[in-house]
């Protein structure tokens, strides 16, 4: 029967570095500051938003919401990112996706200052996580993921890894962190041919495909350690992850559940990206 791995757990804990790391931050004068940009009112983002406000005020960021209407043009979008890379108050600017179609993604995404983009939305940050370069912002969801297995003291060097999905946001930045880790990595996607070959090989099997409980116990090895990244609904309402919870923890090594699992580290690996993004304008003026 696998071990439980509770991300409330990793969350707690690194709440409590990140308390102390505001703590100081304010005794210095400094209030670390997040801006939350929302286009129109999805209640998926709404929901996450709610989650990460509570996060922040819980370690003492001051979090603000900016919320536009959903008929916002690119133009305005862009003037209201720019106010918010010139505001010294903002540290960290999280725009929630997706944005409205009036909106291109391809073409705003190069306007957030990349010192301020705490969940990588600029590809200047995503091509330092694609090339191992310190210094830039991994998006939150996959250092989720390595906090989770940092925690634990889950050796990443020489292990064979499959990750299941390839998607900016999950897959790809995540396989990417691993490899610099030392991982052998195989990423999976929906042309895989022999999917449960592939998973069923993993020591570390993550899976961030987007399917309720696709990943079955036929899929996994004895004694695995899995990560579920998958947030999603069953036919009865009830949110499950990609992986067959109950079945899989029969006999895989360590498992994420969902909720509860890599969801609960993402809004705490967000506050502490915009405290190492506020250190690094303290750095930057010296
Ligand atoms: P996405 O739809 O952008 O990408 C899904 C990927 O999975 C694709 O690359 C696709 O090729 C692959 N895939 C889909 N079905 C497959 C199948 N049957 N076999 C093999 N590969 C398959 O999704 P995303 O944005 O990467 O999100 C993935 C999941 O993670 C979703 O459930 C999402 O809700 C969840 N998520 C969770 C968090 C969190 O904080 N826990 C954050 C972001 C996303």
């Amino acid at each position: 029967m696998a071990d439980i791995v509770s991300g409330k757990e990793v969350a707690e804990a690194l709440k409590q570095k990140l308390v102390d790391e505001v703590d100081e931050l304010k005794s210095n004068g400094i209030i670390p500051g997040l801006a939350i940009v929302l286009v129109g009112d999805r209640p998926d983002s709404l929901s996450y938003i709610k989650g990460a406000q509570k996060r922040c005020s819980e370690i003492g960021i001051d979090c603000r919401l900016v919320q536009l209407p959903a008929d916002t043009s690119e133009e305005e979008f862009v003037s209201r990112i720019r106010q918010l890379n010139q505001d010294r108050s903002v540290h960290g600017i999280l725009v929630m996706r997706p944005l409205p179609a009036t909106i291109s993604e391809d073409r705003v995404k190069y306007e957030i200052s990349p010192l301020k983009d705490v969940d990588c939305f600029n590809p200047v940050n995503m091509a330092k996580v694609m090339s191992g370069e310190e210094g830039g912002f991994a998006p939150c969801t996959p250092s989720a993921v390595m906090e989770i297995l940092d925690y634990y003291g889950i050796e990443l060097t020489g292990k064979r890894v499959v990750i299941v999905g390839r998607s900016m946001v999950v897959g790809r930045p995540l396989s990417m962190m691993m490899l610099k880790r030392h991982a052998t990595v195989t990423i999976c996607h929906t042309r895989t041919v022999d999917l449960a070959k592939e998973t069923s090989r993993a020591e570390i099997l993550v899976a961030a495909a987007g399917k309720a409980r696709m990943i079955k116990k036929d899929m996994v090895g004895s004694g695995a350690v899995v990560i579920d990244v998958g947030i999603n609904f069953d036919e009865n309402g009830k949110m499950c992850g990609d992986v067959d919870f109950e079945a899989v923890k029969e006999l895989a090594g360590k498992i994420t559940p969902v909720p509860g699992g890599v969801g609960s580290v993402t809004s705490t690996v967000l506050a502490k990206h915009v405290i190492r993004a506020c250190r690094m304008l303290i750095d930057q003026e010296g």
